[in-house]
């Protein structure tokens, strides 16, 4: 269904709720349920960390419209930083004008290692481990047998001697889940015979985060017409960010910056949907220094014939959609449930696309307005809360921190202080 999103960003936050509601977009139970705010029971909380005390909350927003391999989505952010969705809400509109995102999931396993030390012969070991493939892969699936009965199980073996380390790879389709505790389980059942095998000692069993198997390609074509009106100044606008893509392949520091562009989307999906953050952070970081540079991860191109610019992010991004607190939390189920319940191959499929959406609307920013620009009004709104502005002085206020440019507490409470004077 075709839905007119104009205003949703005006309309008060029961509104917005009541809207998908009448879209179909949300049940009226999580329309409810959202509505309430009360999104992490205790009880919940207490059995997803020790020593629970409280939970701590973070804004639950909507991005409306990304479309993704022909089919649009309406994706849920869970983040504190002002101006993210904006922005995302803006790359989203841009590119689904210009055809949307194709994404390419390449492969979905997850990969674990042994860690073997003080072998005696390395040579030796390997091929007995290699030559012993099949027995360890059975063995490795006996230890989490439930994992065949959803069509998936434990796929390949591999050795790689790193100085005095003996490394044996495991690679596990884990179907709907992230896999880590299903591939830590088969990694401890094979250490015994890993170690008869090569003579040495296990120092860990423990799957990696660098989910190369696990790879995912967003791709998109923008129009310059969407960039700007003027046609000499949108092709100057695709251009700087083509060179400034560039600039992110070759200088570390900004980089840096630019992934943390690329994460402030992935990020936001990545906890709306229950899953693990640290371990798509921590395996995409690696992704990028696979040259032995720390690079960005995003590339655009800018064609001039066609007028397009083109962007591409390829990262590992081993999610799920079971397992983990994601069945626990009830605020994930909202999640799924605005996102059409997708699959993980699926979701993946959006996050990866959302990253991509996040860096171009990012870079656009950069190389005409700046980031500033974006981000005062949001930063004022928030200096005046802080400084004790009622709900009517906001405005005013906003307006007079813009109109100075002097963005700090002091000079907020000292124009709360004018504005009740007069
Ligand atoms: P779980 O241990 O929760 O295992 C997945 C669960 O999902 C199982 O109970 C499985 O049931 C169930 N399930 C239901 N349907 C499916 C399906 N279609 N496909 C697959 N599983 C299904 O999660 P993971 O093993 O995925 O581990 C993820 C958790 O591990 C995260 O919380 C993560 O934070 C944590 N972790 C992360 C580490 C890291 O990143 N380095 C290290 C250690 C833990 P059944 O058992 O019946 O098959």
């Amino acid at each position: 269904m075709k839905v007119n999103w104009t205003g949703f960003s005006k309309k008060t936050r029961l509104e917005r709720l009541d809207f998908l509601a009448q879209k179909g977009l949300l049940s009226k139970e999580k329309e409810e349920f959202l509505a309430k705010n009360e999104t992490l029971p205790l009880n919940v909380a207490e059995q997803m960390a020790e020593n629970t005390l409280a939970s701590l909350a973070l804004p639950y927003a909507l991005v409306p419209d990304f479309l993704v391999n022909g089919q649009t989505y309406q994706v849920p952010f869970v983040t504190e930083e002002p101006s993210v969705v904006a922005a995302a809400s803006f790359a989203a509109k841009i590119i689904k004008r210009s055809g949307g995102f194709n994404s390419l999931v390449h492969e979905r396993q997850m990969i674990g290692q042994v860690a073997l030390y003080q072998v005696p012969d390395q040579l030796e070991a390997r091929k007995k481990i290699l030559s012993a493939q099949a027995e360890l892969l059975d063995l490795a699936n006996a230890a989490y047998p439930s994992i065949l009965k959803r069509g998936g199980g434990a796929r390949s073996l591999w050795v790689e001697s790193k100085e005095d380390f003996l490394l044996v790879y495991l690679s596990l389709d884990s179907q709907e889940a992230m896999g880590a505790n299903m591939l830590n389980t088969m990694l401890e059942a094979l250490s015994p015979e890993l170690e008869r095998l090569s003579q040495g000692q296990s120092l860990m069993a423990i799957l990696s985060n660098y989910a190369t198997n696990s790879l995912v390609t967003a791709t998109c074509e923008v129009d310059l017409r969407y960039l700007s009106r003027n046609k000499e100044e949108a092709q100057e606008i695709a251009q700087k960010m083509e060179l400034a893509s560039r600039l992110a392949q070759i200088d570390p520091y900004r980089a840096s910056t630019h992934n943390k562009g690329i994460f402030n989307g992935i990020d936001a999906l990545v906890l709306a949907t229950g899953n693990d953050w640290r371990a798509i952070e921590a395996g995409a970081h690696t992704y990028a220094a696979r040259s032995g540079q720390y690079r960005g991860l995003s590339k655009w191109t800018l064609d001039p014939d066609q007028r397009k610019l083109r962007g591409e992010l390829t990262l590992p991004m081993p999610i799920a959609s079971k397992g983990g607190s994601i069945g626990l939390n009830p605020t994930v189920e909202a999640s799924f449930e605005l996102l059409g319940q997708p699959q993980a191959r699926e979701l993946a499929s959006i996050i990866v696309a959302v990253g991509l959406a996040q860096n171009f609307a990012a870079l656009k920013a950069l190389v005409t307005t700046g980031i500033q620009a974006g981000h005062m009004k949001l930063q004022a709104k928030s200096l005046a809360l802080q400084a004790g502005a009622q709900q009517e002085e906001i405005a005013p206020l906003v307006k007079e921190l813009i109109a100075g440019k002097n963005f700090n507490l002091q000079a907020a409470k000292e124009n709360l202080e004018k504005l009740r004077e007069k």
